[in-house]
């Protein structure tokens, strides 16, 4: 194993990683189990990233936990979903390379001890196909795992550029550490693996300017480092144009746990501060987080009554209403006055809004937004008739921005032109091309652990002679 280099030195490793969240860690462990030598840097004094922060969710499709649910999804029904949510604006090899591969990414986690809990039907999705894990426990054990077999991860150490040689391969990188600036070389490569810049203002002003007014969320460390690395080399940038926030957090949200819900997707409907709806509950949640910035404050009211309380889950993100209420971030009243009243809303709105949609929900009227299910077009409406109602207050939580770096199935980033950079490969939410318009849940730690497996795989193939 590689000793951590003193400043001014150079230290050589097969593969340089650069962040610890789902991506690199995946990386790095796949790398290690495959007999290579491994340094991850990590800019923060801990790993994980926004994947320590997530609710945990992986998508796949085809998994005994479906199975045993009666839910029957398949690989098309996911690539119909994923095609339709990107709007002609994903990559279709990077979709393909997915689908091709969540089967054995889906057992390499397990033989890493994942257990999936519940299986959950989450925004874009037309089958549950969300299946919840510990993540924290994930991210220790891969951790352990690159650590076991000889890796090294360095926390406190803040990549800063990417080292070429005279022909533009990159060869290495440079960063800063607690002993100062040090360089790090990777002889099959360096993987990004930095995340994305839902903390990067610079970056957020220049591709999202509106997305400033959502809450701030997401690693502490994703400013978009990576990003602006390999853009600085001429990689090629995907995706930029749909960041978007995540509508259903609290406005007071805090880092300390994950704090969103999504009872639109059980049947509440999303009003304004004038007791208006704006927007068909059913789409993704970064639709409705693009719809909700556009209301006074920026904020909105997921309205519901006792039928969709009693839907609640416990113990599951996006799903667990009793926790929020034991928060008391949830507001209830006998009435809707009463409810208009305790929340802030206009009641004469609310009142109004939600005859209607009752109306649209009986079939006597069309519904004011074209909503025509609880999720992605699927699953019964139900009116807001059964008294306690509810409410609960939410904005926009900027938690991730899904675009960024061009590259190609085997994760090599691409230039702009389209040509491979050679030595330099990236992984998880620093890229772009796999989401297209919009994300659906779970596909991000998805395809963290799926890409991240294949550049390990793409460096340990150039870099071990097969016998
Ligand atoms: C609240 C919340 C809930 C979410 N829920 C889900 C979910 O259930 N399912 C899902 O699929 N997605 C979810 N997401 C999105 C998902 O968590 C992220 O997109 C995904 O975890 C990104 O993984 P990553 O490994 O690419 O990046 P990260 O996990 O963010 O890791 C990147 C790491 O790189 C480090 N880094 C940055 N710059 C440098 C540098 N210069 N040098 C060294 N290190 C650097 C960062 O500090 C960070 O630790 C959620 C996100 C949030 C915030």
């Amino acid at each position: 194993m590689s000793t951590q280099p003193s400043p001014q030195s150079t230290a050589t490793y097969d593969v340089v990683v650069l962040g610890a969240g789902i991506a690199g860690l995946t990386a790095a462990a796949t790398a290690v189990e495959s007999g290579l030598t491994v340094a991850v840097l990590e800019k923060t004094d801990s790993f994980g990233g926004s994947s320590a922060m997530s609710g945990g969710f992986f998508a796949f499709s085809g998994t005994p936990e479906q199975e045993a649910e009666g839910i029957q999804d398949t690989a098309e029904a996911f690539r119909d979903d994923l095609v339709r949510l990107g709007g002609g604006h994903a990559d279709p090899a990077l979709i393909e390379t997915y689908l091709e591969h969540q089967d054995d990414t889906y057992a390499w986690l397990k033989e890493h001890g994942v257990v999936f809990g519940a299986v959950e039907v989450s925004s874009g999705q037309s089958h549950a196909r969300s299946h919840l894990s510990p993540i924290k426990d994930v991210l220790a054990e891969l951790a352990r795992t690159v650590v076991e077999h000889g890796g090294v991860i360095l926390t406190g150490h803040r990549a800063t550029e990417l080292v070429t040689d005279g022909g533009g391969n990159v060869t290495g990188v440079r960063a800063v550490g607690p002993q100062g600036p040090t360089q790090f070389a990777g002889r099959g490569g360096v993987i990004i693996a930095s995340g994305g810049f839902s903390r990067g203002e610079d970056l957020l002003r220049v591709f999202a300017p509106e997305q400033l007014a959502g809450i701030p969320y997401g690693g502490l460390g994703n400013t978009g480092d990576g990003l602006k690395m390999a853009w600085k080399l001429g990689a090629g940038l995907a995706d930029m144009s749909f960041i978007s926030g995540t509508f259903g957090s609290h406005p007071e949200t805090g880092i300390e746990f994950h704090e969103l819900l999504t009872a639109n997707y059980m049947g509440a409907i999303i009003v304004n501060t004038a007791g208006r709806r704006f927007v068909d509950e059913s789409l993704s949640y970064k639709t409705l987080g693009a719809a909700c910035l556009a209301q006074p404050d920026g904020l909105g009211f997921e309205v519901f009554d006792a039928s969709v309380r009693a839907r609640s889950h416990p113990g599951v993100p996006l799903n667990d209403i009793g926790f929020l209420e034991d928060l008391g971030h949830v507001y209830t009243a006998d009435t809707l006055e009463g409810l208009a009243a305790a929340a802030g809303i206009g009641a004469a709105g609310l009142i109004e809004t939600v005859a209607a949609y009752n109306r649209a929900v009986a079939g006597e009227e069309p519904d004011a937004f074209g909503r025509t299910g609880l999720v992605n077009g699927t699953g019964d409406l139900v009116p807001v008739l059964q008294a306690p109602f509810y409410a609960y207050p939410a904005k926009t939580l900027m938690t991730s921005t899904y675009c960024g770096l061009t590259i190609t199935p085997e994760a090599r980033v691409k230039d702009v032109d389209g040509r491979v950079i050679e030595g330099l490969f990236a992984v998880g939410e620093v890229t772009g091309g796999f989401h297209g318009a919009a994300y659906m849940t779970g596909t991000s730690l998805g395809k963290g652990a799926v890409f991240g497996r294949i550049a390990a795989r793409a460096i340990a193939a150039a870099l071990i002679p097969v016998s």
